[in-house]
């Protein structure tokens, strides 16, 4: 079972921020921003290659859930990022995919 889903399960701790059926937002682990969030679908999806149409309720839910996770660390009105890494140029470390909510100083653009 890969990191993400033992999350999930509540076999490796991590500091929730919160969850309902489909999706759970937990706090970075080595947070890169005063806000560094994770949102994962509670479902075992390796990344954004491999989604579909079928997955858009759950992709739009993520969204969602980053939008909920800005107003709940007070990010919203400053501004903040939403990233998936996916695959080996971006980096992706985990595969089980994530949406990273990066906020509360300014970010550069583009990542470098
Ligand atoms: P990525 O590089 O996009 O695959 O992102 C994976 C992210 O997961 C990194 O930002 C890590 O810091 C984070 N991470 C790894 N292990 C944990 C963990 N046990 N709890 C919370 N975050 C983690
Ligand atoms: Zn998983």
């Amino acid at each position: 079972m890969c990191l993400f889903c033992k999350i999930v399960k509540k076999e490796v701790p991590a500091k929730v921020l919160f969850e309902d059926d489909d999706v759970l937002a937990f706090h970075d682990i080595n947070p890169g921003a005063p806000t560094h969030v994770l949102v994962i679908p509670k479902r075992h999806v390796v990344s954004l290659n491999e989604v579909g149409v079928a997955d858009a309720e759950l992709l739009g839910k993520l969204v969602i859930a980053g939008r909920r996770v800005a107003e709940e660390t007070k990010i919203a009105e400053g501004g903040y990022r939403v990233v998936f890494n996916t695959g080996p140029h971006a980096g992706q470390s985990v595969f089980h995919v994530h949406m990273h909510v990066l906020g509360g100083r300014a970010l550069s653009w583009p990542p470098g």
